[in-house]
């Protein structure tokens, strides 16, 4: 697409100019030998030290300082701490390989696809930080190349493990479960796609795309741009390259690495053309036999786990690791072969074998799980960076915290305290609190949410009338049960899955997501599809088996306390859902029994600061329930939003007196406005 300028016109002479950035540039180069020979004198004086090698206190500071730099000289700091940090990354590698003792030489390096793969790459970069030479051997499959090195064909393979758009590869987590094969080694590499053809033609000119699948996928946008071209899928994205230049038809055009490109003699005409910016595949490093690597290199250990048939088997195997201080990395579940039903578990966690504490807990796991093989420990290559407290999004920003059983289970915590019955909900497990996202709603942190709306769904009009008023007065979920716990069987029972479609329209037609009871366990599926939130009411607080339910499903749960259960009891609860999986619990204060007959139930407020010191979760304070008199209401919400609960669960009714259920602690419109307006003016509380 370039066009041939006018090369007569007076044309600045940069030749001067072009000279001193060549000095720089090799003056840059001096200064890396210069970096990397200060490393290696590091290297020989921690040979007879215990200390680690990487250091990430140290890693930080240094970051930290060049970054001051730049940012004085007006450069960019984000530029700088990517190149510092593969800079960092090859010292460690550096200072591992010494204390190894790897002494370099050739090995026979196995991959799968063509010259010029993304594997091939990938590999090139495994052995050059490790001053080895390889001689690379591309197969066409991954089990082709598995075959190879189970043969004495090949010394290592290096295959993809996870891609992270495309996620696992599971052909590769079979491979590793059928053979007895070892994990030595993992690499990561940024995948960076351009598109390229025989000539440099204009985009329109292009017919077909060739590429492999993923290749394809991961461009779907860039495609979309091409007003005359057609994807077609080949078996590799170098191989596409390929023959794109064999056929050197100038309306083909292929998607693959810029090396693959230029190996072929093509012309980019674009780079960078994927979707996601940041597209990287892990890659592990295979050999028949395991290697035992200095317990000063920062590793990684893979194993496979079959857990026992029991319940809770899973979390006591995690356990086994968190207890023990090691972060876990990936947990990868696959069926287990001719056992329908039944799983495995691929897991990875920051650790290394050949050392006393890793070993200790190899041992406990053992004797937890039904079937344990250590894949291998390996230098680890992606280490996560801890993110530093000014990286992390504010809880009202874009993101979230990581609210996944694996965040809890890496949190450096204490131990969460023996006498509890809870060990994953406690704050113990995680210091930060949990941030449940609904939509793009946060509860939790620093938010305030206010859920509002009808004790039960009565009609459309009833649920569409209130909605629009309590969102165009600031609520931010919509609730309305549909299968109501009513003490008498005689009484209103709710709507059922009617109701829901009812209830679920308004929330669409507002803007609002909905929150609703679900009361029996084989409602949770069906519900978890249409519902935001699903509540679980206080007389189900121990229903165990709908708990267990809800912890498989991946939605929020709004768990009230039981009518007459401590906060023990409450937080116990709210384990067995997360103990399943699912982290995204919201508790809700909804009042107790108590002698009082004055109010309904007695709102216990001091229960929010209680569980806000003993757990994560969020806490939010239903007033209604609490204290069942519409007067008392908007006191007591005003008094939660002081005492630092996360948000308020509101009945509102257009007609409170024709309510079907719960009558006399509805609020009308007027009052639920009223209560809003003194809200706004309750100073939001300090949070620690
Ligand atoms: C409700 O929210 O309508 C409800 C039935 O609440 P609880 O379970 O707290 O009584
Ligand atoms: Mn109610």
């Amino acid at each position: 697409m370039t066009e041939h300028r006018n090369t007569t016109e007076q044309q600045p002479d940069t030749t001067g100019l072009r000279q001193s950035l060549d000095e720089v540039d090799s003056g840059i180069v001096r200064l890396i030998a210069q970096r990397s020979g200060l490393i290696a004198d590091i290297a020989r004086v921690k040979e007879t030290g215990t200390s680690a090698i990487q250091d990430a206190d140290r890693e930080r500071h240094v970051l930290d300082g060049v970054e001051a730099v730049a940012t004085e000289l007006g450069v960019s700091a984000n530029l700088v701490r990517r190149i510092f940090r593969e800079l960092i990354s090859d010292s460690v590698a550096q200072q591992a390989r010494h204390l190894n003792g790897d002494q370099g030489g050739r090995v026979r390096v196995a991959f799968q696809g063509a010259a010029h793969a993304y594997s091939d790459s990938a590999a090139q970069k495994y052995l050059a930080g490790r001053g080895l030479d390889g001689e690379l051997t591309g197969y066409r499959t991954f089990r082709e190349a598995a075959a190879a090195l189970l043969a004495g064909d090949a010394d290592l393979a290096v295959l993809p493990i996870e891609n992270t758009t495309a996620g696992s590869i599971n052909e590769v987590y079979a491979l590793l479960r059928e053979h007895e094969l070892y994990i030595v080694g993992e690499e990561t590499w940024k995948v960076d796609h351009c598109l390229a053809a025989a000539a440099d033609v204009p985009l329109s000119a292009l017919r077909r795309i060739l590429s492999h699948p993923q290749g394809l996928e991961q461009c779907a946008q860039f495609l979309q741009t091409l007003p005359n071209a057609v994807p077609a899928t080949y078996f590799d994205t170098a191989g596409a390259m390929r023959a794109v230049a064999a056929a050197g038809d100038p309306s083909l055009g292929a998607i693959g690495s810029a090396e693959a490109a230029a190996a072929h003699g093509l012309v980019i005409l674009r780079h960078s053309i994927a979707d996601s910016a940041d597209n990287f595949t892990r890659f592990v490093v295979l050999s028949p036999a395991a290697a035992t690597v200095d317990v000063r290199i920062p590793c990684k250990t893979s194993l496979i786990l079959v857990t026992r048939h029991e319940e809770g088997a899973l979390l006591r195997c995690l356990e086994v690791l968190s207890g023990s201080g090691h972060s876990m990395t990936k947990l990868e579940s696959r069926p287990r072969p001719g056992r329908p039903w039944e799983y495995l578990f691929f897991l990875d966690f920051e650790g290394n074998a050949a050392g006393p504490r890793t070993a200790a807990a190899l041992d406990e796991l053992r004797s937890a799980a039904l079937y344990i093989k250590v894949l291998g420990s390996y230098p680890a290559k992606a280490l996560r960076h801890r993110p530093r407290p000014g990286d992390l999004p504010g809880p009202q920003g874009s993101q979230a915290p990581a609210d996944t059983l694996e965040a809890v289970a890496a949190a450096q915590a204490p131990a969460a305290r023996k006498s509890r019955q809870y060990r994953l909900v406690d704050r113990a497990a995680r210091q930060a609190d949990t941030v449940v996202r609904v939509g793009d709603l946060l509860v939790g942190g620093d938010g305030f949410a206010v859920m509002a709306g009808p004790c039960s769904v009565e009609s459309s009009e009833q649920i569409n009338a209130t909605a629009r008023f309590v969102r165009d007065h600031g609520a931010h979920v919509l609730r309305g049960g549909v299968f109501k716990p009513r003490t008498s069987p005689y009484a209103f029972q709710g709507l059922g899955w009617d109701g829901l479609d009812l209830l679920v329209t308004a929330g669409r037609e507002t803007g609002l997501p909905v929150v609703t009871e679900v009361m029996a366990v084989d409602q949770v599926q069906r519900m978890a599809k249409a519902a935001d939130i699903l509540q679980v009411g206080a007389r189900n607080m121990q229903n165990f088996d709908l708990l267990r339910e809800l912890g498989k499903v991946d939605r929020p749960v709004l768990l009230k306390r039981g009518l007459s259960s401590t906060i023990e009891e409450w937080l116990a609860a709210a384990e067995y859902i997360v103990a399943q999986g699912n982290q995204q619990v919201i508790l809700c204060e909804r009042g107790i029994r108590t002698f009082e007959s004055a109010t309904r139930n007695t709102l216990d407020l001091s229960a929010v600061v209680v569980v806000r010191e003993r757990s994560h979760l969020p806490v939010i304070v239903d007033p209604s329930h609490g204290t069942g008199l519409r007067q008392y209401v908007a006191p007591m919400a005003w008094a939660a939003r002081a005492v630092g609960a996360h948000g308020l669960l509101i009945e509102v009714h257009p007609a409170p007196e024709k309510a079907l259920s719960d009558a006399d602690q509805s609020l009308s419109f007027d009052e639920f406005e009223s209560m809003m307006r003194g809200l706004a003016a309750v100073p939001g509380p300090r949070r620690s």
